[in-house]
């Protein structure tokens, strides 16, 4: 019988694509290898499924495995699998054509748009491009293949220019064997017949591949004891290593997630970890689960234990990898988990996505917004689980990052407050979450009082909270600026309001009327006196033993969070706030009745003055002309004595 032989044209769809490939890949070339490897590992699975009903066709070659070789000096690179192999009419139908239902819809795209100029080149990966991904490095690709139980092998050539041919050959073993005759390297480009190129991506991209994918690779081995050359006394003279030919298998064929749970050393994980994250802590905890039900996935998470030295810095790299059928797909996959879990390291082997699926696409993916969800519940059980010291160990690592979440993910807000803990003026120094805040909260007690500010002592200290404090309620210090976000966003926890200690009327102490009036004619006056440096003068409820101190608008923005602005040279308004006075405090009842024999007296504008700077001072502001604060109270010192 005559050998099967023909030279087809590549279809216009065909050459547009390939065209489209080599162009908008060329900057990231390797992925070519990935491709060819996750063929091959794809053959191989397809054969030890067949294996399974016909054994006697496999039984001579399972030994499963995908062969690299590199030539240097001929410029070739050779990838062999002992897979499935194809038959004449499967590589005529799927060599050389568009097989692929995603390739077709895109072609259809493209045959739309008319010119491919109006694509954007990042269309590409959301596509198949497997088998043509090689005509980025390849000038010619020959591939040898044989299905099992066939008598003739298939040869398939090309140029990726116009044609290809197709002819029966004679193969002696099952499996796909592809040499591409390379292009030349770039300048300062990958050479792709060097070892530890190949070696690099094999690791970077398919180490987890099932299946050993192995070099023959030149290694430097001890000479042995008995072929040393040795002198009289016994010392080696010449050589003691030589260099061998050696097969070595490139990946570490270690999919963990895919394993069960119960048959992953804690070792394993832990050399996992520092294997994805390249970190060398210990991890925290980890998640490993099989999700089931109309989509199935392997998640292997990992919390680590130390904060990342570059956090928050905006191009930093999500910790978790996509795979697909143990094949690496991308890393840093921003779509698998919010921003404020950007720190958990890990990988979603999901077996039914496409390969090369774009991060736009994933955006839109239902199945991939399931299993963000998915992820995110379990990460929120696994810190609600840990025991209570090892949890604000992790918070003072990363609870900056989870409260970003407050702000920006509606749907857990209330599950990521219940992860919030603060220092209060009540817990020692202690973390609290906002559950015990409200287990201890004061029976007449409606609000969660918080304050914000730079620095804990003089937050702790703050005569803000001179009121609350003496009716026994508990206020949380907040230090961390991101905490200005979080209760702009967090008005309302199990259905208690969060109310700022610097904010509004505290409705904690009441002044009855009379007694304002008293004073208003004073304040009036002060307010005159102190000019547009305050809102106003105002009698207050918040004080106790402090003399003055300024406070806000309900609305107003918080005095801490106008600094943060204006160091960070964004514009913030220059607020103006309420200087309030205590009036219980006998310096006030002293300089009302000054005021009150003599209107003109000249000491009540230093007065007025010194109000002012010491209730900035009592936050820990900074006065404005601190040489006349000091004169001011050098003078009030010498009167006293
Ligand atoms: P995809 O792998 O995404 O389907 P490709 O263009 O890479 O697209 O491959 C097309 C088809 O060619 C594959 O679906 C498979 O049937 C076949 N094929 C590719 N490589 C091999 C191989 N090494 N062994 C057997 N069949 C292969």
């Amino acid at each position: 019988m005559a050998k099967k032989q023909k030279t087809c044209e590549f279809k216009t769809e065909v050459q547009q694509l390939l065209h489209l490939i080599v162009n908008s890949l060329y900057s990231n070339k390797e992925i070519f290898v990935r491709e060819l490897v996750s063929n091959a590992s794809d053959a191989i699975d397809k054969a030890k499924f067949k294996e399974q009903t016909e054994p006697e066709l496999y039984k001579d070659d399972n030994d499963y495995h995908i062969r690299l070789t590199a030539d240097s000096k001929k410029k070739i690179f050779t990838i062999e699998d002992n897979g499935i192999g194809m038959t004449y009419d499967e590589v005529n139908d799927n060599i050389g054509t568009i097989a692929q239902s995603g390739t077709k819809a895109f072609m259809e795209a493209l045959e739309k748009s008319k010119s491919e100029k109006t694509l954007s080149p990042d269309l590409i990966g959301q596509f198949g491009v497997g088998f043509y991904s090689a005509f980025i490095v390849a000038s010619k690709i020959i591939l040898t293949t044989k299905a099992a139980g066939a008598e003739m092998g298939v040869k398939w050539t090309s140029d990726g220019k116009g044609s290809y041919t197709i002819e029966e050959v004679k193969k002696e073993s099952r499996g796909t064997k592809i040499v591409l005759e390379l292009k030349d390297p770039e300048e300062g480009g990958q050479d792709f017949t060097q070892e530890y190129t190949l070696r690099h991506i094999i690791k970077k991209h398919s180490d987890f591949v099932q299946y050993p994918i192995i070099m023959n690779v030149q290694k430097t081995v001890p000479i042995p004891e008995n072929e040393l050359i040795k002198d009289k006394d016994g010392k080696t003279i010449g050589e003691s290593t030589r260099t061998k030919q050696e097969d070595e298998t490139l990946n570490s064929m270690k999919a963990i997630w895919s394993r069960g749970k119960e048959d992953v050393t804690e070792d394993e994980y832990e050399e996992f970890y520092k294997h994805i994250s390249h970190n060398w802590d210990k991890p925290l905890a980890h998640i490993h689960k099989r999700f089931e039900g109309v989509t199935e996935y392997d998640v292997l998470m990992f919390l680590p234990s130390k904060a990342p030295f570059d956090m928050f810095q905006a191009n930093r790299k999500h910790g978790m990898q996509l795979y697909c059928k143990r094949v690496f797909i991308m890393d840093d996959c921003k779509e698998l988990l919010p921003e404020y879990f950007g720190f958990v390291q890990g990988v979603v082997d999901a077996p039914d996505l496409n390969l090369n699926v774009s991060r736009e696409i994933l955006q839109e993916d239902r199945f991939v917004r399931s299993i963000r969800k998915n992820l995110v519940k379990q990460i929120f059980s696994i810190l609600e689980g840990l025991e209570k010291e090892n949890y604000i160990e992790f918070y003072e690592e990363f609870g900056k990052a989870i409260k970003a979440g407050i702000p920006t993910d509606f749907d857990n807000k209330e599950k990521i407050a219940s992860l919030l803990r603060y220092k209060t003026t009540k817990s020692d120094g202690k973390y609290i979450s906002l559950d015990e805040y409200i287990e201890n909260m004061k029976d007449d007690q409606k609000e969660i009082y918080f304050i914000t500010g730079a620095e804990m002592t003089s937050l702790a200290n703050s005569p803000l909270l001179e009121a609350l404090k003496e009716k026994d309620y508990e206020v949380l210090l907040m230090v961390d600026p991101v905490d200005e976000w979080v209760v702009q966003s967090l008005t309302e926890y199990k259905e208690k309001k969060l109310k700022s200690a610097e904010k509004g009327d505290l409705d904690v102490n009441k002044v009855d009327d009379k007694q304002k009036d008293e004073y208003s004619a004073l304040l009036k006056f002060i307010k005159e006196k102190l000019g547009d440096k305050v809102k106003g003068v105002e009698v207050s409820s918040r004080l106790k033993d402090s003399v003055s101190c300024l406070s806000a608008d309900d609305f107003a923005m918080s005095s801490y969070m106008e600094k943060i602005l204006k160091a960070s040279g964004q514009a913030a308004p220059n607020q103006k706030r309420t200087m309030e006075v205590n009036i219980t405090h006998p310096v006030i009842e002293k300089i009302k009745t000054i005021f009150e024999s003599d209107t003109n007296n000249p000491v009540i504008q230093d007065y007025s003055d010194l109000l002012f700077d010491l209730a900035v001072v009592s936050e820990g502001g900074k006065v404005e002309n601190p040489s006349k604060f000091s004169k001011l109270v050098g003078d009030l010192m010498v009167n006293a004595i």
